[in-house]
Formats: structure tokens, sequence, C-alpha cells
């Protein structure tokens, strides 16, 4: 096809506009945006490991139960810091001690697991793969996403790149250089190969037993299906497996 030359120009302009709506909108697809999160904290991680932290991802540790996977592992001179990621919206509230925290949409609400406590049985594996200590073993939660904490959180409860401030609270010492390096070492051994097979029987063991912590993604849109209770409604108190982009994706599946 020949293009006339004074038509060219308009063409090429078409295209490129074409061409940046569809890069935006999946920019800011949920799915993308929650890859964007947990891209932002892999990187701010990456800029403490040039400061002496010895970083791994997607942990996944053998427990006398099955498996548990942990998102972030860092490792210090000034303790070990065991990172649980969330991508949620909405307003969340809880605090350390509850069973189950709250997302608050405007016209729904579902309740889901504390994370802290999600995140205690990630730091029992750490502890019996390491022979660490408790008391150098740090919880931290980091909510990525559009989430707003809505009550007040006690300081290892996080958004966004707000982890690092807490990390960096941590000035005193309490291993050598030689046993960080030992224990990432040990961690490198001790942890399940990070391959799509580990990933998949893993998922597979969690949702034989409805654990709230399963990372099976939803067949739309590619989100983390979260496990959640209805507020209100017909199925109020059920259970039920929901896309973690709710409201802009309403995928939900029987338990
Ligand atoms: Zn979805």
């Amino acid at each position: 096809m020949v293009v006339p030359s004074n038509i060219a120009p308009v063409m090429s302009v078409l295209l490129c506009l074409a061409l940046g709506s569809f890069v935006s909108r999946y920019l800011k697809s949920p799915r993308m945006k929650g890859r964007i999160g947990e891209w932002r904290v892999r990187w701010m991680a990456r800029r403490l490991g040039k400061q002496g932290f010895r970083t791994l991802h997607n942990v996944t540790l053998k427990t006398p139960g099955g498996t548990t996977q942990i998102d972030h592992v860092l490792l210090s001179r000034f303790g070990c810091f065991v990172l649980e990621t969330k991508n949620m919206k909405g307003w969340i509230s809880g605090s350390e001690h509850e069973a189950n925290w709250t997302q608050q949409f405007p016209r729904q609400s579902f309740s889901f697991q504390n994370p802290l406590r999600q995140n205690y049985k990630h730091l029992k594996a750490l502890e019996a793969t390491l022979g660490v200590t408790p008391e150098h073993l740090h919880s931290v939660i980091v909510f990525v996403g559009s989430a707003v904490l809505k009550t007040e959180m006690p300081p290892n409860v996080t958004h966004g790149t707000g982890f690092v401030s807490f990390i960096r609270t941590f000035q005193t010492p309490v291993f050598s250089e030689a046993q960080v390096e030992a224990m990432h070492e040990a961690l490198r051994m001790g942890r399940l190969a990070p391959t799509r097979a580990t990933q998949r029987a893993h998922v597979q063991h969690l949702k034989q037993r409805n654990d709230s912590q399963a990372r099976c993604e939803c067949p739309k849109c590619g989100s983390r299906m979260v496990l959640r209770t209805a507020r209100a409604g017909a199925r109020e108190g059920q259970q039920f497996w929901g896309c973690s982009a709710y409201p802009e994706c309403r995928v939900t599946q029987a338990l």
C-alpha cells in the first residue's frame, strides 16, 4: 500500500497516541500496579544490599506441616528482617493483637488475617533454619498499592518504601560480618530451589488447607487471590477467595 506523503505524519501521530494509551492502561492495570509496588520493594532492598545487607527473595522453607514462603529476607549485622508484602487497596484497619484486620471499601468490607500473625510463621521457620534467637529476627509488613492505613499501626507495619526507615532504626550490631555471611549461606542451602515446581507445590498445599497464604492468581487479571470473609449481605461470615484487585476486578471463587 502506498501512503500519500501528506497522510504519513498524521498516521504516525495517531499510532503514537494509540501506543501511548495502551502502555498507560497496561501500567495502570491492577496486576501491573501490584508488580510495580513489589519491584519498588525489591529495588529498595537492593539499595540496602549495597550497604552490607544480604537479600534473598521468595524464600520457600520446609516446615513440619509443609512449606512456607517468605517474600524477602534481609540479613545484616543489625539483625534479620523478614518482609511480608501486601498488595492491597482500600482502607486498612487493625492492631497488633487482633486476629483479623479489616479492608474497607465505600460499599464493601472484608476481613483478612493479621499479616503480623501470618509473618510470625515465617519467623519461626527462619528461626529453625538459621538457629537465630528470636530477638534478632524482626517482622516487617510492607503494604504496596493504594492501601491507606487508617488505624495507628506498630512501627513495623509500613507502607511503600517506609520499611527502610524502620530497618534503619536498628543501629546496634548483634552479628559479626562472618555470622551474616554464614546465615546467608545457610539460607541459600536450606531454601527449596526457587523454581516454578516449588511454587506450584507450595500453592497446591496451601489451597488444600484453605490457607490465606496461598498465592494463587486471579484467572481474569492475574492479581493475587486472597482469602476473604464477607462482612455483610447474604454471604455474611462466609469465607471465599476474592481477587486482591477488588474493586476493579470482582472475581471470586468458592472455597
Ligand atoms: Zn482479578
